[in-house]
């Protein structure tokens, strides 16, 4: 590690570090858990923070065939790198204006509304073909898809979906990561209800947390994303996915300190003893909330390094007082994220939850893809 950082990240402040072969033994794993239902892959957001160029032809080659994106333009951006056949999805739905575009381009929609169905079934009169689409039904979470008036309605009107080739039906759980939630039952039930309602088509339910539930949870396609990344599907349970991100810090300063010393900006800490300190290149520009000064730490090896006073926006200081002396030095490194401090450990810490962190991760960083087999070594970026 100490040698490809030196040789590779000149001039970065920090390394993440992403093992796409844990992703994809991630992604096999789902997929026999949720088998005989299909597994997709939920790539919104960049692939939460870990980049679709990197993480779509990893997952294409371990054989997955469905992308979920959030926005028209993300879909777009997945394309080229999802293969021939793969389906590519939007869930935040058709945006007015953007049809043309996504009939084009070949983008399924998930149509959230009654107009967006219409919209779609509008232009697919006008193109004289019938256009995919999925229908999102709300089951009880009032985010997005159609209310179950809507539903009836659609349902008890002839011709409702002319013209529309309805390849899935889906709902999305609000408490899929509590195991014992009965809210997801109660979600289950009156999703299966609606869906008898409309044309038969196969139904996906389950994001991370809905394949921990398994059963009938799992339908024809599952929609897992954070547990692709590595996070814990199932809050507060032993974490079962391997982890895909570590994030390792440069230290660009280290100093000793009197008693009496202010640390850091408003002098909100002041050493009540001569301390030895750090400063690492990573700040709240990169990701790292502010609400972790006084709160959160790095780690050498097993030794947890406090963060000492506020988190600057380039820059936090680290009390490294429990270090021997001259352990650390100008170049060295630290751990952000890695095996003494995972991302759900960083979240909790700073009262958010790991899909925050991972999706924030800053883009100043060095990164290092570690590919999809355990022997060739990893291209820096
Ligand atoms: C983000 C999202 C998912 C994936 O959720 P995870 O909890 O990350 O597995 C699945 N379905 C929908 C509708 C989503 O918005």
């Amino acid at each position: 590690m100490d040698a490809v950082w030196a040789r590779d990240t000149v001039g970065a402040g920090a390394l993440l570090t992403i093992d796409l072969d844990a992703l994809v033994e991630n992604y096999r794993g789902l997929a026999e858990r949720a088998a005989p239902a299909a597994c997709s892959a939920v790539v919104k957001a960049d692939a939460y923070g870990l980049g679709v160029e990197q993480v779509v032809p990893a997952l294409r080659d371990a054989g997955c065939r469905h992308f979920f994106t959030a926005q028209l333009r993300e879909a777009l951006e997945v394309q080229p790198h999802a293969g021939r056949g793969a389906a590519i999805y939007v869930l935040n739905g058709l945006q007015p204006g953007s049809e043309a575009l996504c009939a084009e381009a070949g983008i399924v929609p998930v149509l959230n509304g009654t107009e967006q169905v219409e919209a779609w079934m509008t232009l697919a009169v006008r193109l004289g073909r019938s256009l995919p689409a999925v229908i999102q039904i709300d089951s009880g979470m009032s985010r997005l898809g159609l209310a179950p008036e809507e539903v009836e309605a659609l349902a008890s009107r002839p011709g409702a979906l002319d013209g529309i080739d309805l390849i899935l039906v889906m709902t999305h759980l609000a408490c899929g990561d509590e195991a014992t939630s009965p809210y997801n039952g109660q979600q289950l039930d009156a999703f299966l209800a609606l869906a008898a309602r409309l044309p038969p088509a196969p139904l996906s339910i389950a994001n991370s947390g809905g394949v921990a539930l398994g059963g009938d949870f799992r339908q024809d396609l599952v929609r897992p994303g954070v547990a692709l990344y590595g996070v814990a599907p199932t809050a507060g349970r032993r974490n079962p996915m391997r982890p895909v991100v570590r994030l390792d810090a440069r230290v660009i300063q280290t100093r000793a300190v009197k008693a009496g010393q202010a640390i850091g900006y408003g002098c909100s800490l002041v050493a009540d003893r001569p301390m030895e300190l750090a400063t690492i290149a990573v700040g709240y520009a990169d990701g790292w909330p502010r609400c972790l000064g006084h709160v959160g730490a790095a780690y050498k090896g097993a030794v947890r390094l406090p963060i000492a006073g506020r988190v600057s926006m380039d820059s936090i200081i680290l009390d490294i007082s429990d270090l021997p002396e001259d352990s650390l030095r100008l170049g060295d490194t630290v751990e952000l994220i890695g095996p003494n401090q995972t991302l759900e450990q960083v979240a909790a810490d700073a009262g958010t939850i790991p899909y925050e962190i991972l999706t924030g991760l800053g883009r100043r960083y060095a990164r290092r893809i570690l590919p999809p087999s355990s022997s060739a070594e990893g291209n820096i970026r």
